[in-house]
């Protein structure tokens, strides 16, 4: 378990639940409060480590980059500056949550964690349609946030269409009617769930044109979404519209099964609060970000509350004398500084022994000379699944100690090669040996997935 410095016997002040901008902020602050926080970081449950804002390009609107930042870079950042004043991490999910008394217990990666106050910050996903063509075209066309991609170029002047019967399709058809050239609402039904006046709106601006009783089936296109295919609800029938982007606007699911029952949910599943205030009904565990906010949804309004949840808990902690806080060594920490990129071997700086190395050189060198094991791990600059991935297999090479090796290929830098290797779709893994391809992973997989893989060809006993 990653728990680092941690004495697992003892009860933490305080454990937060989730990585996106409500977890780390919140981190930030109690951090900084000397409360010593331990942050689970999700893995695969409801999101990846470092939340939704992983899964975009560019976000535009969070203040303090006034020429936007890339989302994955921005949630790197925001675990810096967590890491860079104590916040401990444990990288796993969240198995289970036990509130029923205190101190709170919550279960990841099998060992229990003993704790007075609970920051649940697990945010809420996206429903997605699931279309046999999503993968290719998220982000490539396909957007679960209108208000967040709405002004991406690719849209600008471009049919697009929205998909979804309910206000928040309603307010996206009309928002995206600043940057798209006409407006397509898909609506399953043959009447719009919204409010009479928001679905008034829509119906009498000449920008929107709603297709009622339609599904959509899939998405085509080659690089880019060029159209969607919907299916006539009554008959069956496939039509294909031209589109440039398609928008879900068909709900949020809150990320609470862990605490269902425990605590106060609203109709839809998300935590309730006291009004304008983190705490839950319970005492002493606070909700932040999206997992308790069905209608603003940002990464601003998530860290914002982050932090007031942070805040709270180290009054409740502080005013019920619970909290065991610890003093810093360094009352300032070590900047956290530049992150350090690995540059792209070439002739002269190839190492045959690195553990992690970049680009298409090292790759055949290494394909060809080397006797170890090879990872190669298929990445793409705006990729966020490709940050949280890439650090695990370097750790994984760490521990075997420099029995196997890696090699990042950048599929933009390198695309013969990744047409070659049959990649379609970043992060992708391949396990070479002895010339042989041996395994292929495809998204996220858990650290010791990759370490069995590799032990087998090295015949480490399980
Ligand atoms: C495609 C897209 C683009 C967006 N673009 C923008 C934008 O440009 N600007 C903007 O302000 N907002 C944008 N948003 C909205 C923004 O991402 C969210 O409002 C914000 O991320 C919410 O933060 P959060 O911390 O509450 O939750 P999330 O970011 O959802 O993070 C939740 C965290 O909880 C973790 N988790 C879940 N279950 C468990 C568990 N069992 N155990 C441990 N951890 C768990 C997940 O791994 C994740 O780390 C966008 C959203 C999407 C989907």
């Amino acid at each position: 378990m990653a728990v680092e410095n941690a004495d697992i016997n003892t009860v933490e002040n305080l454990v937060i639940v989730g990585s996106g901008p409500a977890g780390y902020t919140a981190a930030i602050y109690a951090a900084r409060a000397n409360l010593n926080p331990l942050l689970i970081t999700g893995f695969q449950d409801g999101g990846i480590p470092g939340g939704q804002l992983m899964t975009t390009t560019h976000v535009e609107n969070f203040p303090g980059f006034p020429d936007g930042i890339l989302g994955p870079d921005l949630m790197d950042r925001m675990k810096a500056q967590a890491l860079r004043w104590g916040t401990r991490l444990v990288e796993a999910d969240a198995e289970a949550i036990d509130l029923s008394q205190r101190p709170y217990r919550i279960t990841a990666e099998g060992q229990v964690i003993e704790t007075q106050a609970v920051i649940l910050a697990t945010g809420a996903s996206a429903n997605r349609l699931g279309l046999p063509s999503e993968g290719r075209f998220w982000s490539q066309g396909i957007s679960a946030c209108a208000i967040c991609d709405g002004a991406t170029p690719q849209f600008r002047g471009a049919p697009v269409a929205v998909v979804g019967g309910g206000d928040s399709a309603c307010e996206e058809a009309v928002y995206l009617t600043k940057y798209g050239s006409h407006v397509h609402l898909i609506v399953r039904g043959d009447k719009l769930r919204a409010s009479a006046a928001m679905a008034d709106r829509v119906l009498a601006n000449p920008a929107i044109t709603v297709h009622w009783n339609r599904q959509v089936a899939d998405a085509l296109g080659s690089d880019w979404l060029e159209a969607i295919q919907l299916r006539d609800s009554s008959n069956g029938a496939l039509e294909e519209l031209a589109v440039k982007g398609l928008f879900y606007a068909i709900g949020h699911t809150p990320n609470t099964r862990l605490v269902a029952g425990q605590l106060e949910l609203d109709a839809k599943g998300y935590l309730v609060t006291q009004p304008g205030r983190p705490e839950t009904s319970k005492e002493g565990v606070y909700a932040a970000g999206d997992v308790a906010d069905a209608e603003w949804r940002q990464g601003i309004t998530a860290a914002g509350s982050g932090c007031q949840a942070a805040l709270a808990a180290e009054r409740w902690l502080s005013h019920h004398q619970l909290a065991v806080t610890v003093s810093r060594e360094q009352v300032e920490p070590q900047e956290v500084g530049q992150p350090v990129r690995t540059a792209v071997s070439d002739e002269a700086n190839y190492d045959p022994n690195a553990l992690w190395q970049k680009g298409g050189y090292a790759l055949r060198k290494l394909y060809h000379d080397s006797s170890k094991p090879l990872l190669v791990v298929y990445t793409s600059p705006t990729c966020g699944p490709c940050h949280v991935l890439k650090p695990q297999l370097k750790r994984v090479l760490d521990e075997l100690g420099g029995r196997a090796q890696g090699v990042e290929i950048d599929i933009e830098a390198d695309q013969e090669i990744a047409v070659q290797a049959g990649v379609t779709g970043t992060p992708t893994v391949q396990l070479f040996f002895n010339k042989e391809l041996k395994q292929t992973f495809r998204g996220v997989k858990q650290r010791s997935t990759f370490k069995a893989a590799i032990e087998a060809l090295i015949g480490v006993p399980a």
